[in-house]
């Protein structure tokens, strides 16, 4: 869709979000990364895989945690993404059927994006989608209520994060 009539559909409500996930897959991986941050010691993360549908709106299918992709991912309690994990990640994309929709970690505060991470998107092409859950993701935190960045190129990042479920729209499927 050109982007002016999205913004348009955008103001009225009518746009398709651009990522939807069934509420049973949402809360059970944002519990998940909860769990996996040992008690708030560490932060944790994970790729969100899924598929294009033919509106444009990516669904999130499946988390796949970053520490069962790399088991050193999580070890300097900060989420360090390393290269030999790709192969791994790929593998499963693969098996799958999916891509890599968009990725999520947790932070101990707030959802507002370090330094660190506005200088190493996850995936470093431009539109790709990176989540932002706060205070270690307690709570199942919910659109409206993390952090939505798009990866825009060349350092650039788009703030989704009050657009709430008009970008990230959970559903019941
Ligand atoms: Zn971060």
């Amino acid at each position: 869709m050109n982007s002016f009539l999205s913004t348009l559909l955008g103001w009225v409500g009518l746009a398709p979000p651009r990522i939807t996930c069934a509420r049973r897959v949402w809360q059970t991986g944002v519990h998940e990364l909860a769990r996996r941050t040992r008690n708030g010691t560490r932060e944790s993360g994970a790729y969100l895989l899924g598929r294009r549908r033919q509106n444009g709106t990516h669904d999130i299918l499946e988390f796949v945690f970053y520490d069962d992709v790399d088991p050193k991912a999580l070890a300097t309690g900060i989420v360090t993404i390393r290269e030999t994990a790709l192969p791994r990640l790929w593998e499963i994309c693969r098996a799958r059927g999916y891509g890599v929709v968009a990725d999520v970690h947790v932070h101990p505060g707030g959802y507002g994006q370090s330094a660190s991470d506005r200088a190493g998107p996850v995936m470093p092409r431009a539109g790709h989608i990176a989540f932002i859950l706060p205070n270690f993701a307690r709570g199942t935190p919910k659109p409206g209520a993390i952090g939505m960045y798009e990866f825009l190129g060349e350092g650039r990042w788009h703030d989704h994060s009050r657009s709430g479920t008009r970008f990230l729209k959970l559903g019941w499927s």
